[in-house]
């Protein structure tokens, strides 16, 4: 019998917090296995709002750790990844039946003081009977603020971290799921199931990460037969996707009269993102979906400030998530803390380190501070090291992704504005190796709809782990959006007979 590959590090969970954890530890010199029991992201890392923010609301709770985290993180990755996150001003209408102005000044002078604001704007008020964001509000709303934040594609954002572990010598497991952990003189034996064809293989390894997201506990009582004194709350929160019904790229946040705040950011060219809810959940994770009672509550929330009125029959799509908080006791879902905690359970010299709670936003610094947790068990890898490092892609000048488009149009005369703006927001400085020797449209093979052609979704599959139209379709891009019905039928086909053994 042939020993079972051992690691030093094996990281449960292909969401943000897994992918950047094994991103982390690989570029420490650390022999690493990731296992994603499902796709990349296809947990709550592909149903966030999609927002790198320092969370203006989190202020309300006394979360300055947090808020001072993410604030200094925005710029951050912003640096790091300039093709898949980019600033955006949003624009906070004030309603005199919800918090004061002082209030929300005082709010936003601490977000942009607390920390790390260097390229983004600072905040300005507005007077929206005169300013243009104000053409699409209703008349009795006068004033408002005007912020910054950072626009993420969620889903992108942990395949790159994906792509980056690997070329970093990190193994990435997809549709593999860990399906027991057991602790032998002092390092794991682990069991993976791969989810298509059932066969179940050992590895071994040295220290085990738990960043099963929503499935946190389960992994720990489950999987690995452990205890932890913490836990995750689970909270659903659903968006709905409707055409865009305003003109400028600025997103809206309006108040609700239950304290909370609902996002209205342009979402991929004509359309428009709307969310979130904050909903207490006991389901299964993989069976959350938006219900009509959370997509009439957004409707409604729209519909009390804009001139335009949202219908029913208005949401092209609409998708839920399920955030894993650390359980800190509070009743209300929306004041529960935002914040990531760490259990290091180190039994017989084998540490397993669950991850509880965690946003899109710090998953750098989450992951610095998970690997810092693990140091003394790898007294030789190297220290901090992701502070300054690129993302696949992120190669552009200055950050500058506008500079970069320009560029892009005079390399690639032959390509229509739109598919260039789509390979350069997914790929960024790595477009060539997804449009490779193609000379004309005709090179890029053939066409599926939307921005879809064949030498794209080829890339996806040979670089990017997609093994599923869902996965090509709705996580790697958003051209499901785009594409017909029957177009999605025909790419299926097609996706079945000519990708599904090279996937
Ligand atoms: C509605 C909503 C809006 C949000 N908006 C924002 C936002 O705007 N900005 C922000 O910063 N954050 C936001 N968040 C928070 C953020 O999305 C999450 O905190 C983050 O995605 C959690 O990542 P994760 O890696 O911990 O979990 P997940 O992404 O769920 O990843 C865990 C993975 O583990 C896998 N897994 C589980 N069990 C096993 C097993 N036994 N074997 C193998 N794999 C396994 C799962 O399949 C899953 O893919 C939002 C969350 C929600 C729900």
């Amino acid at each position: 019998m042939t020993e079972p590959e051992t690691y030093d590090l094996f990281v449960i969970g292909g969401g943000i917090n897994g992918a950047g954890i094994a991103r982390d530890a690989a570029g420490r010199g650390l022999s690493v296995l990731m296992c994603e029991k499902d796709d990349l992201a296809e947990g709550t890392s592909s149903r966030s709002g999609k927002l790198v923010h320092g969370g203006l609301r989190y202020l309300e709770y006394y979360e300055f750790r947090l808020v001072r985290e993410a604030l200094i993180e925005r710029e951050v990755l912003l640096n790091s990844a300039s093709h898949i996150i980019w600033p955006m001003r949003f624009v906070l209408p004030h309603s005199p039946d919800d918090r004061p102005a002082w209030l929300v000044r005082l709010g936003l002078f601490l977000y942009d003081h607390l920390g790390g604001r260097n390229k983004l704007p600072g905040t300005r008020t507005i007077d929206l009977r005169r300013d243009p964001e104000g053409a699409v509000i209703q008349d009795q709303y006068t004033k408002a603020f005007e912020y910054s934040d950072c626009w993420v594609d969620d889903a992108r954002l942990v395949v790159l971290n994906a792509v980056d572990a690997a070329e970093k010598g990190a193994r990435i497991l997809t549709r593999t799921a860990c399906v027991s952990t057991r602790r032998e003189n002092g390092m794991w034996t682990v069991q993976l199931r791969d989810s298509r064809t059932g066969a179940v293989t050992s590895i071994r390894a040295r220290a085990v990460v738990n960043a099963a997201g929503p499935w946190v506990n389960d992994v720990i009582g489950r999987v690995a037969g452990a205890n932890s004194r913490r836990s995750v709350r689970l909270v659903k929160g659903s968006h709905i996707i409707v055409p865009k019904f305003w003109s400028g790229q600025n997103a809206y946040l309006v108040q609700n009269n239950d304290k909370r705040v609902i996002f209205i950011n342009p979402y991929e060219g004509d359309k428009a993102l709307i969310g979130t809810t904050d909903i207490p959940y006991e389901g299964a994770p993989e069976a959350v979906a938006a219900d009509e009672p959370e997509i009439d509550y957004l409707i409604t929330v729209v519909n009390r400030y804009f001139k335009e009125k949202l219908r029913r029959s208005d949401v092209i799509e609409s998708f839920s998530g399920v955030r894993p908080l650390f359980d800190d006791g509070q009743g209300n879902p929306s004041a529960v803390t935002r914040d990531y905690v760490f259990d290091l359970d180190e039994q017989d010299g084998a540490p397993l380190l669950n991850v509880f709670g965690g946003k899109i936003t710090t998953f750098r610094k989450l992951s610095e501070h998970a690997l810092q947790r693990l140091q003394k068990y790898f007294p030789k890898m190297g220290g901090d090291w992701t502070a300054n490092a690129i993302l696949p892609g992120g190669e552009i000048p200055n950050a500058d992704y506008v500079a970069f488009f320009e560029t892009l149009r005079m390399d690639y005369p032959w390509m229509p504005r739109d598919l260039i703006n789509h390979y350069g927001r997914l790929y960024g400085a790595r477009l060539h190796e997804v449009v490779g020797n193609a000379t004309s449209l005709d090179g890029l093979g053939r066409h599926f709809g939307g921005n879809l052609y064949e030498a794209e979704v080829r890339y996806l599959v040979r670089k990017e782990w997609a093994q599923t139209v869902e996965d090509v379709v709705w996580r790697r891009t958003k051209e499901s959006l785009r594409m017909t019905p029957r177009q999605k039928a025909d790419f299926a086909e097609w996706f079945q007979s000519e990708m599904a053994d090279a996937a």
